[in-house]
């Protein structure tokens, strides 16, 4: 819709209105808050999950007035969605972030203990602050603020809150199959980017490949059939791909260059290696790091080409390729309503131009874009160096400027429409 000047500085009055009432002081407690529930999932231990966040939050996120439900994803992994529904028609948009951190590793290697949330030096410290606790209270905080500054807003605005995003991403998966992004336009994921705005995210593909031979005594290697050689070319051939692919696409100006690591290798491939026995299974685990431009079929195509050539059938040694994960790249297009919408939001909010960025890993936006078509920028408070280090934390005034950033944003993207 081409709105005139004076609509857009109407628009442009609300964003900002939006973007002022947020509370400061409560995006900060419940940041802190939530980073004090530890929820490393740890399936050894009973109780180490999501839980006992999801709870808190979602008894939180009905304190507001919010509509919440939660859904469990696996056993101990519940997803948290909060609905602001106007009841008016128009556009919808998610804000997504996982409630999962990884292990907080040693604790001695912290200043103070980490999972404590303690707020000094203008920063909030913990597991978590930054990836992504700092980023979901931020988006808790947006909806609340465009809520009540905007209450004739027409559209719906979802917080997705989901579990393990740093395993397999099985809480976005469960979502979106359960029709939990059906409906909506956009999201936004609130992942530590330094509140750089993402509209690119790199893929990745996790293939296994498996050599199969025949073990044998290694004073009798001619009894069995060695399946190490065969591995050796294979990893060896990845080096090649890799240049290739590099050399025909370069480094991408957000996401750099394509990578394909084989990062294990093992023989045997199950049990206990022995000085003595020659190993009949040779496994080769790959991760791949795709960019835009690059055809995940196609690519899986070559890897399992390059095992066959690596295979000796003569010898008896044979190859195997399993593709294990698929997370396509994501690019979003810069005229799409979302990115309008935060660009503005920037510029209303924070008062100053939008920066760009790209995502090197993948997050669950990956899904949302791939499994349910939506455009996705990742767009949150925090380094981008300090997820999963010793003292991870957010510095408070990027946490708040997230929620002012975010509200505005909401205000923008169910304005235009
Ligand atoms: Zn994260």
């Amino acid at each position: 819709m081409n709105a005139g000047p004076r609509a857009a500085a109407a628009l442009d009055a609300r964003a900002a209105a939006a973007a002022a009432a947020v509370d400061a002081d409560a995006v900060v407690a419940l940041a802190a808050d939530l980073v004090r529930i530890p929820s490393v999932w740890r399936p050894e231990v009973p109780g180490a999950n999501e839980t006992a966040v999801a709870s808190f939050l979602a008894g939180h996120l009905r304190g507001l007035g919010l509509a919440v439900t939660v859904a469990e994803a696996a056993p101990g992994r519940p997803n948290v969605v909060a609905d602001w529904e106007t009841g008016r028609p128009g556009r919808g948009l998610i804000l997504e972030g996982h409630t999962d951190v990884v292990t907080e590793g040693e604790p001695a290697a912290w200043t103070d203990p980490p999972f404590a949330g303690v707020v000094r030096d203008g920063r909030l410290y913990g597991r978590g602050a930054a990836d992504m606790k700092g980023g979901l209270a931020a988006a808790v905080g947006a909806i609340d603020a465009a809520r009540r500054a905007c209450p004739d807003l027409a559209g719906r605005v979802r917080l997705a809150a989901v579990a393990d995003e740093e395993g397999l991403m099985l809480g976005i998966k469960a979502l979106i199959r359960a029709g939990g992004a059906h409906g909506f336009d956009a999201a936004i994921v609130c992942e530590p980017e330094e509140n750089e705005l993402c509209l690119h995210q790199k893929g990745a593909l996790r293939v296994l490949a498996m050599f199969r031979g025949r073990m044998a005594h290694g004073a009798m290697p001619y009894a069995g059939a060695n399946p190490m050689p065969s591995a050796a070319r294979f990893v060896l051939a990845l080096g090649d791909e890799e240049r290739r692919e590099q050399a025909r696409l370069g480094a991408h100006r957000f996401l750099g260059r394509p990578y394909i690591t084989p990062t294990t290798v093992r023989a045997p491939a199950q049990g206990t290696p022995q000085f003595n026995v020659m190993a009949g299974e040779a496994q080769v685990t790959v991760d791949v790091r795709t960019i835009p431009g690059q055809d995940h079929a196609a690519l899986v195509e070559a890897l399992r080409a390059a095992a066959a050539r690596a295979a000796a059938p003569d010898a008896g040694v044979s190859a195997a390729v399993e593709l294990v994960e698929d997370r396509p790249w994501t690019e979003t297009p810069a005229d799409a309503p979302v990115v309008q919408a935060l660009e503005r939001a920037v510029r209303t909010a924070l008062g100053r131009e939008p920066a760009y960025g790209g995502v090197p890993g993948s997050t669950d936006g990956t899904f949302l874009h791939a499994w349910a078509g939506l455009p996705v920028v990742t767009v949150g408070p925090g380094s981008r160096q300090i997820p999963h280090q010793a003292d991870e934390h957010v510095e408070i005034a990027e946490l708040v400027a997230a929620a002012r950033l975010y509200a505005a944003a909401i205000v923008y993207f169910l304005g235009e429409a």
